[in-house]
């Protein structure tokens, strides 16, 4: 589990994230960015702070080990650990 410090920073830095991303959508921008900022950045901000709310943040959705501390300074909305990620995306290639 991540300290509750490490936690409260993420908390501050999502948020940063969630307004900029809200500014940036106010100005121009290509469509495919337009709508990957709704679809996929936006909801994937609201769900890291709710996990942070239930207090699962960190924590990978798929195999239930903590995501290293690296990874989330990069990625602070992501819900899965880099091998389960790379499982993720395998799995939706063989869907497609
Ligand atoms: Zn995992």
């Amino acid at each position: 589990m991540l300290a509750p410090a490490k936690i409260e920073e993420r908390r501050r830095h999502l948020e940063a994230r969630l307004r900029h991303a809200h500014e940036r959508l106010r100005g121009d921008m290509p469509d495919e960015h337009r709508t990957w900022k709704t679809k996929v950045l936006i909801p994937d901000i609201l769900d890291a702070l709710e996990r942070i709310n239930q207090n699962i943040y960190g924590i990978c959705e798929r195999c239930d080990e903590s995501i290293p501390l690296a990874r989330l300074m990069v990625r602070p909305e992501a819900r899965n650990c880099v091998s389960c990620q790379e499982a993720n995306e395998k799995e939706r290639e063989h869907a497609a």
